[in-house]
């Protein structure tokens, strides 16, 4: 059951939400008016049914995770309309980046540096740089920054607005001294686990058949087809370890499964996206990945010390500083793979490639060492980083917006965006950063409502 606080942002989620499926009838939790078109993908292969039924088997029930409770599994509603995804610049900008004239947008520009007024310690623009041209562009009310969880906080820095010791080390003029960049957050898993499939259950073909197999998608805009979809990434799944919170309705452990070609897995697992390379419709086993929804450990990031303004930040992830993770990941890993007595497994002839990955040969396959080199040694995010200028009251000394997203100590300049997250989310960031858009859109429009300017 969600708690009450969650409804000051549900109707902001389903603000944005047009949802075509079947849940949509939910409209306590699903919106089908917003921009943003929402629904399953045509295509579902047989392996994503194997899977659903394997986890019914062990009580998991289906549900609709997107509505009032989480801990089950379905195939995933997502972004996408007729199978392709949906960006958020396909839902809300397209529609009317021709018809509103107050609405500029300029491509390959990279913004440097919030412009800010140093005594009166106001915002007032941005400095960019375009084809080696640098611009200023300047703000009658306020600035919003929304470059992400790596680059907002960065560009605070290089504002002026962060760690004092990190900016003064770099000469930054300091207008404002705030953690900037801590309580990085991501939802850590592993490359390393594998299941294997038969000649019946693989859906690998030759290379030269992809191909064919995509030109065909483009000549007949087939929805109904594997490149249509994304293999078994289409399903997923909430469970609870014994680690979870004392609450029952929330999980700490949500599983994904990704197509892989096995040949490039055997004995040194590459990670996610140098193998999927190929869609991810085609694969002879799948990659099984128990995702860390609620990690205690916490990272942070800073400016690059060598290049500050071009370089890319210092990302220090610190993931399984706090041991509690790396135990709910091993726990999880350990109940995943009692799948393999599932019927639905037995009778596919589904199993879990038992061979040692060659970081972790020292440990015997299936021990908590074992398991626990897997996820240090072929460690991997699914690329929600969150929480580095995160919201919080005035008394969090770790708080760099309000909960109005307006930067503690500066005025004009607000932050919207998934670095604002206090604590990541237990299931993908996309839909939540789009809720974060709806809401401060309205703050916005409430706070500059009486102004005729
Ligand atoms: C490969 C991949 C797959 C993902 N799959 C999913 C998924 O299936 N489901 C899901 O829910 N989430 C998914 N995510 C996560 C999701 O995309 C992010 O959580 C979400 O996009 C974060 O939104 P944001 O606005 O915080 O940042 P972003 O989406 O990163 O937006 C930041 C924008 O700022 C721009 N920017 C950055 N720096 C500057 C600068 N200096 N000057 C000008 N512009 C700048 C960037 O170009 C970008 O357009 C995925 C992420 C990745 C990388």
């Amino acid at each position: 059951m969600f708690k009450e606080y969650s409804f000051q942002v549900l109707p902001y989620f389903k603000k944005s939400e047009n949802n075509k499926d079947i849940e949509a009838i939910d409209k306590k939790y699903h919106g089908v008016n917003g921009p943003l078109n929402v629904e399953r993908f045509s295509y579902v292969d047989d392996n994503v049914v194997m899977l659903v039924n394997a986890f019914n088997e062990t009580g998991l029930p289906l549900v609709d995770f997107n509505g009032q409770q989480q801990i089950g599994t379905m195939t995933a509603q997502t972004t996408s309309a007729n199978g392709k995804r949906v960006s958020t610049n396909t839902a809300f900008i397209k529609p009317i980046r021709k018809k509103r004239t107050n609405l500029t947008v300029r491509t390959n520009a990279r913004v440097t540096k919030i412009l800010i007024e140093r005594y009166k310690k106001t915002a007032n623009g941005v400095k960019y740089i375009k084809n080696n041209v640098w611009y200023k562009v300047y703000a009658r009310k306020e600035v919003i920054l929304s470059a992400g969880a790596l680059n907002s906080p960065k560009i605070l820095m290089l504002s002026g607005i962060g760690p004092k010791d990190v900016l003064e080390a770099l000469n930054i003029f300091v207008i404002k001294d705030l953690k900037v960049g801590h309580n990085l957050q991501d939802h850590v898993t592993t490359n390393a686990m594998l299941m294997s499939l038969t000649n019946k259950t693989s859906t690998m073909i030759p290379a030269n058949q992809i191909i064919d197999q995509v030109k065909e998608y483009y000549k007949t805009r087939n929805r109904n087809h594997p490149l249509s979809a994304t293999g078994p990434l289409q399903l997923t799944a909430f469970i609870r370890t014994k680690f979870a919170d004392k609450d029952e309705s929330l999980p700490d452990i949500q599983v994904h499964f990704d197509g892989r070609n096995s040949k490039e897995f055997y004995s040194d697992p590459t990670n996610y996206l140098e193998t999927n390379v190929l869609p991810f419709s085609y694969y002879d086993s799948i990659n099984v990945r128990p995702i860390l929804l609620v990690p205690e450990s916490k990272g942070y990031l800073t400016l690059n010390k060598t290049h500050p303004v071009f370089g890319q930040p210092l990302i220090y992830s610190r993931f399984f500083t706090v041991k509690k993770d790396m135990d709910t990941l091993v726990a999880a890993l350990k109940s995943i793979t009692e799948l393999k007595r599932t019927k639905s497994f037995r009778e596919k002839g589904v199993k879990f490639i038992r061979n040692t990955v060659s970081a972790c040969k020292p440990y015997k396959w299936g021990s908590y060492k074992y398991f626990a080199c897997l996820f240090t040694r072929y460690t991997s995010t699914i690329f929600h980083p969150s929480g580095t200028c995160k919201m919080g009251p005035s008394d969090d000394l770790e708080a760099v917006v309000n909960p109005k997203l307006e930067v503690y100590g500066i005025k004009h300049l607000r932050v919207a965006d998934a670095s604002i997250m206090p604590r990541i989310v237990r299931g993908n960031t996309n839909a939540p950063v789009i809720m974060i858009g709806e809401k401060i859109s309205d703050l916005i429009k409430d706070r500059w409502k009486d102004c005729t300017d």
